[in-house]
């Protein structure tokens, strides 16, 4: 006998790793999501052979959601091969046999940390958020009751002067990642930390947002085509990110969101963030693929007008 055989065979799992009574459960707080835009519907959170925090209320959400015909695609932080993001994928092929892809327009089901992918979505798309702060007013109120209370009674005053006093002590809104928003002119939410560069795209978003946090046991949703507009002011409206004059030393892409890179007192250098976007921009200009550049440099385009789409809202007080 060898040690290999006393390990348990992979196969004694069940399809997509949870039982189906524990994805029944999941699915139906998804369905009252879905329901209700932006409100956070708790759930049972099932222990999984990865820590919380590390995305497990997404890999819940996203094991109850697939199954055949389905493509997954994982990405952490604008990457496919980031160490979180490889475990999650392997975790979906071992228990579900599901292909996984890349390449942002062959998935079905999109699992996410961090950023939503450059090229814009389809309705036939789901994107799942892995969350680990759902409360967006736990920053001003750090009792779980009287939150529950504030969103129930769409009491959202305290939120608005958390707003102000941040403009009132530093001239500008500094909220970088997570920036809260009003979902279907109602709720408040956390779109998880996501940076403000990508809010804008699920404002009437024609393809399905779920969100799921592990740790803290909520699943919440915006449906398809649904408001989503960033708390701002008149005076102080919404801005993403600026990404003007950056471009990206692998693929020569413009208009999309980067990273920058420093090194000692040289000049400062940027990649893409979305990994697949640049591997696909990189390949067609080695191709001298002119009609798929295009096609991706018209990708930079339509995420600006998501931009000044949510932008003029805001500067109109709406
Ligand atoms: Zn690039």
């Amino acid at each position: 006998m060898s040690l290999a055989d006393l390990v348990p065979k992979e196969a004694a799992y069940n399809y997509a790793f949870l039982d189906e009574q524990s994805k029944r459960e999941v699915r139906r707080a998804t369905l009252k999501a879905v329901a209700i835009p932006g409100y956070q519907v708790p759930f049972g959170s099932r222990e999984l052979p990865i820590a919380r925090g590390w995305g497990t209320g997404g890999l819940q959400v996203t094991m109850s959601l697939i199954g055949p015909g389905d493509t997954v695609k994982v990405i952490d932080q604008g990457t496919d091969a980031g160490v979180n993001a490889l475990n999650l994928r392997r975790l979906v092929e071992r228990t579900t046999g599901l292909p996984t892809t890349d390449r942002t327009e062959d998935a079905s089901v999109i699992q996410t940390r961090h950023r939503i992918p450059e090229q814009p979505l389809r309705a036939d798309q789901v994107i799942v958020f892995q969350v680990p702060l759902p409360e967006p007013l736990r920053f001003i109120e750090r009792d779980e009751a009287a939150t529950r209370r504030m969103h129930a009674e769409a009491d959202y005053a305290r939120a608005w002067v958390a707003l102000y006093e941040d403009i009132v002590h530093s001239g500008t809104i500094t909220r970088a990642a997570g920036y809260p928003a009003l979902v279907n002119g109602r709720h408040i939410f956390s779109p998880s930390p996501i940076p403000r560069w990508d809010l804008p795209k699920l404002h009437r978003a024609p393809y399905l947002s779920l969100f799921g946090a592990g740790r803290e046991k909520r699943v919440y949703a915006v449906p398809p085509w649904t408001s989503v507009e960033p708390l701002a002011f008149e005076d102080y409206p919404f801005a993403v990110e600026s990404m003007a004059g950056r471009v990206c030393e692998r693929c020569g892409a413009t208009g999309v969101y980067m990273d920058e890179f420093i090194e000692g007192e040289g000049p400062r250098r940027y990649r893409c963030n979305d990994t697949a976007y640049c591997d696909a921009m990189f390949d067609a200009n080695e191709a001298g693929d002119t009609g798929r550049v295009a096609q991706l440099e018209a990708v930079a385009v339509a995420v600006a007008a998501t931009h000044r789409r949510v932008q003029t809202l805001s500067a109109a007080g709406k």
